[in-house]
């Protein structure tokens, strides 16, 4: 277990820059990184932070700097990647419906792609035949993720080519003579049964052998982490081992090495970060008791998106007699963020922590309500380093046209 960030660091940080405000703790990141080494140490794998989840240049640049690549999902987390200096060798591009132009300029970048229809494997095939390896995402077939929006590997998702078509997918392979190097699959986030992802391997093992150039078997993202108190994540010890017995079975078996790539974003940042919010306005009715934020679904919405829990303290009144409380947002919406909480009572005025904040928080935010995105932070070695100032009305201005 690794502790959270002790409350007096994140007061003094939403002190020093204002709320609401994103706070990571890079330590956590590497805390997460290293578990992952740790559970897959039996075998040749290798990681890709999904960049999506947190794309920060700093975030990007210390993710790099703990050994680890990143898996970009458009043409731009590429390009931020580069500007992080990352090593184009070390970075992959798996995307979805995105124009050809891209996938060839990602190419001239240098950068590994997936290819994720039949579609763009022809046009991969016709313009670069085998003078380029790529990567094959699949569909699998297979219903798993936390909620529908999240599950992306089942019969009626867009992703990937679906198995059944794999004879056109080897006929495509035979006329342009496709590099074919990895399969990848994909089943979608806050996958906590470690057996969906055994399941995976299955299918991929059966007809990897279809594929002789494939040296890697990407399995995606997906890892759970916990987001109520006690709840339990993914057990990746189990999930370690079981894939250090499937692909030393079948090495064994046909005496073929293959490769392992996952490509995890949330179970790298999503513990390491904090929305810091100030209580704004108290209010009471029958039924409930309000507590109205300086943030919102523009800031974080997944709660509202995803019905996702998020777990959320009062830093700076801990010792107070417990109440229950709905803590809402700032947004002409009904932007709950968490429903009848008991936490020790909530003043005016008082620092709230929204935990779990680190994926799709602040990548997620917009300007809805012409509010401004809020100010990133990362402490790192002691100390906090501001990583993105807030927002300010001539952001939202800039790109219009004058009037
Ligand atoms: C979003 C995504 C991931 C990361 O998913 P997490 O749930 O954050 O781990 C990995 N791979 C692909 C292709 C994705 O689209």
């Amino acid at each position: 277990m690794f502790p959270h960030l002790a409350s007096p660091i994140l007061i003094e940080a939403a002190h020093q820059f204002g709320t609401p405000l994103y706070v990571y703790h890079a330590e956590r990141i590497r805390f997460q990184y290293q578990s992952l080494k740790q559970a897959f140490a039996n075998w040749d794998v290798r990681f890709f932070y999904a960049a999506k989840a947190l794309t920060n240049l700093h975030i990007l640049s210390y993710v790099d700097s703990l050994g680890c690549a990143i898996d970009c999902s458009s043409i731009n987390e590429i390009k931020l990647a580069l500007r992080a200096k990352v090593a184009s060798e070390k970075i992959l591009y798996t995307s979805n419906s995105i124009n050809f132009t891209e996938i060839e300029e990602a190419v001239a970048l240098g950068v590994y792609v997936h290819v994720d229809s039949l579609s763009a494997l022809e046009k991969f095939g016709k313009r670069f035949g085998n003078s380029y390896p790529v990567g094959i995402r699949l569909r699998p077939n297979i219903m798993a993720g936390g909620n529908l929006k999240i599950s992306t590997g089942h019969a009626s998702s867009k992703f990937g080519i679906p198995v059944e078509q794999l004879d056109q997918v080897l006929a495509l392979i035979s006329s342009y003579n496709i590099n074919v190097q990895t399969l990848h699959i994909h089943t979608g986030s806050e996958i906590k049964d470690a057996k969906v992802f055994v399941q995976g391997i299955s299918l991929l093992l059966d007809i990897v052998a279809q594929f002789p150039n494939v040296s890697a078997i990407n399995l995606g993202g997906g890892f759970k982490v916990p987001y109520y108190p006690n709840e339990k994540g993914t057990d990746m010890n189990e999930l370690g081992q079981s894939v250090a017995t499937l692909f030393m079975e079948y090495q064994q078996k046909t005496g073929r090495h293959l490769q392992v790539w996952f490509e995890p974003g949330k179970y790298l940042v999503c513990e390491a970060g904090y929305l810091l919010t100030t209580v704004n306005v108290l209010k009471e009715n029958e039924a409930q008791r309000f507590a109205g934020v300086d943030t919102g679904l523009n800031q974080l919405i997944r709660p509202m998106f995803y019905d996702a829990y998020h777990h959320i303290e009062n830093l700076t009144n801990p010792l107070a007699p417990v109440n229950t409380y709905t803590i809402v947002g700032n947004i002409c919406e009904t932007d709950t963020l968490g429903a009848d909480r008991s936490m020790p009572a909530i003043r005016e005025g008082d620092i709230l922590s929204i935990q779990n904040a680190g994926a799709y928080g602040f990548q997620m935010a917009s300007s809805y309500n012409a509010r401004l995105r809020p100010a990133e932070v990362l402490y790192k070695d002691g100390s906090l380093q501001l990583i993105r100032r807030r927002e300010t009305l001539e952001d939202l201005i800039q790109t219009q046209e004058n009037l």
